[in-house]
């Protein structure tokens, strides 16, 4: 890798340790819990889903405690998140771990993706926070983050778009510490490099920036809209 890209993921990395939330699923590798923690916050804000989590990890604490639950009760537990399939494809998931992995939750990419639910972002986030493995997410975060500092305008909502930014996601990915810095990326998309009103002025990355330099931080992402 570039020099200039190890600096600018050096400086990534200590902005993390320096300002990431305390969450309750920060202070653990366990994948089981992770796993929860991905699904809640897939369709849920993470101020609303901070107590379904909690609550949800202490009545189910672990994958055999879920897969032996009834749904309805299961259910219960996420009365108000909304998108229901993904607490009845969690209950389905965990009896599948039981079954297929006799209750230990897959360490590997390809088993964790094979879980009911799990699509290619949340079996990377998986892998790579409770894991190691390195494997790059790509959220929204990522886009937005990933389209500034390095002014791409390919629409991220297209198949070229989401090649792109996977190709280009993966080139920067800290192969060393893919725990800290996926993790470190997606905070950042969520606290300094925000959709709208960043303050650019005092974003330790400013420097790496090229949509900050060529005064493009407004129209990045692009999203073409009308894709299907
Ligand atoms: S300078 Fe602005 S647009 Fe560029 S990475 Fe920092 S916050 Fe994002």
């Amino acid at each position: 890798m570039e020099e200039r890209n190890e600096l600018l993921i050096t400086r990534l990395e200590e902005w993390y340790v320096d300002n990431a939330r305390d969450l309750p699923w920060r202070r653990t590798c366990d994948a089981y819990c992770i796993w929860v923690s991905e699904i809640i916050l897939q369709q849920t804000r993470v101020a609303q889903g901070y107590d379904y989590y909690l609550r949800f990890i202490e009545r189910f604490p672990d994958v055999a405690t879920l897969a032996a639950a009834d749904e309805d009760e299961v259910m219960k537990y996420w009365q108000g998140l909304g998108y229901y399939s993904r607490a009845r494809n969690m209950h389905a998931a965990a009896r599948d771990v039981v079954e297929r992995f006799n209750g230990a939750f897959p360490s590997n990419y390809d088993d964790i993706r094979s879980l009911k639910g799990v699509g290619d972002y949340t079996a990377a986030a998986i892998a790579s926070i409770a894991y190691n493995l390195p494997y790059a997410v790509v959220d929204g975060n990522v886009y937005r983050v990933l389209s500034r500092l390095f002014d791409v305008d390919i629409p991220i909502d297209t198949p070229a778009g989401k090649r792109y930014f996977a190709d280009l996601a993966y080139a920067m990915l800290h192969r060393e510490q893919p725990r800290i810095y996926n993790q470190a990326l997606m905070e950042f998309g969520a606290l300094q490099c925000v959709p709208s009103g960043c303050d650019c002025t005092r974003c330790p990355l400013q420097d790496f920036c090229v949509a900050y330099a060529s005064g493009r931080v407004g129209n990045l992402p692009v999203k073409q809209g009308k894709y299907r």
